[in-house]
């Protein structure tokens, strides 16, 4: 269960509140760069589609009540048949239309949910997220009220100029790689996403960026696993599939 707290019964006894954790997974993207008809999310890995993988384990984790999917419009009632349906995942409350970008589609997840505390905000595209990745997750987000989930950087990363050339190397020891779920109290990232909303959004890429840039709220860094890769490339398919077998 997610965080409980005491609070104080009218009758002046200590109550227990159990904090409600929403998962909004997404998976309304194109995925232009995988090069098939299908998308992304709906490719078969191991027999399953993508998409599977990460709601199994929203479904069968503890702090998750609820789960809202957000698909394209044109995939909702295959989504409800072929997935939430056919696998029994009966914490997906809705399956909803997202947008064209995916900070769109974030928000119309935000718009769907029903009084939360947390939010776990996850790319349906990565399938390996684990329980401990969440637990690790929650804890770190009981902090300032965001965390974004990834891994140090194993390689040295360069900053460009606008041409090409290295502008500057940043000290690996600080660089991360963000992966998702991002999790945010729900207050803080609905307020943040209402506001950069009335902005020029063209490069937000994910939703720490909208914390850092709306809130002076501070986002904590919390341990992934690097196998939580989002399958993007073909390649990935493959890396995926062999994870799945060792
Ligand atoms: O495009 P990208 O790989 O960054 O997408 C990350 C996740 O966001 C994917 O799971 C994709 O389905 C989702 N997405 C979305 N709506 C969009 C774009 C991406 O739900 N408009």
């Amino acid at each position: 269960m997610g965080l409980k707290c005491s609070t104080q019964s009218e009758a002046g006894g200590t109550m227990m509140k159990q904090e409600k954790c929403t998962a909004i997974v997404l998976a309304a993207g194109q995925g232009k760069r995988m090069h098939s008809k299908i998308q992304k999310q709906f490719l078969e890995i191991q027999g399953h589609p993508v998409l599977y993988y990460a709601l199994r384990c929203f479904q069968g984790s503890p702090i998750i009540q609820d789960i809202i999917l957000v698909t394209g419009e044109d995939v909702i009632s295959y989504c409800k048949k072929e997935i939430v349906k056919k696998y029994e995942f009966t914490k997906v409350t809705q399956v909803i239309a997202g947008g064209k970008e995916r900070y769109d589609s974030v928000y119309a997840g935000l718009l769907a949910c029903q009084e939360t505390d947390y939010v776990f905000i996850h790319d349906g595209a990565r399938p390996f997220i684990t329980e401990e990745i969440l637990q690790r997750g929650l804890d770190a987000v009981r902090e300032t009220g965001a965390c974004v989930v990834g891994m140090p950087s194993k390689d040295t990363v360069k900053l460009s100029d606008r041409e090409g050339f290295v502008k500057e190397t940043p000290d690996r020891s600080f660089v991360w790689n963000v992966q998702t779920p991002q999790i945010f109290s729900y207050s803080l990232i609905r307020g943040a996403h209402e506001s950069i909303r009335k902005k020029d959004m063209s490069g937000v890429t994910d939703d720490a960026m909208v914390v850092e840039q709306e809130t002076g709220v501070k986002v904590r860094l919390s341990e992934g696993s690097y196998r939580n890769i989002k399958i993007t490339t073909p390649e990935d398919l493959a890396i995926a599939e062999s994870f799945l077998t060792f």
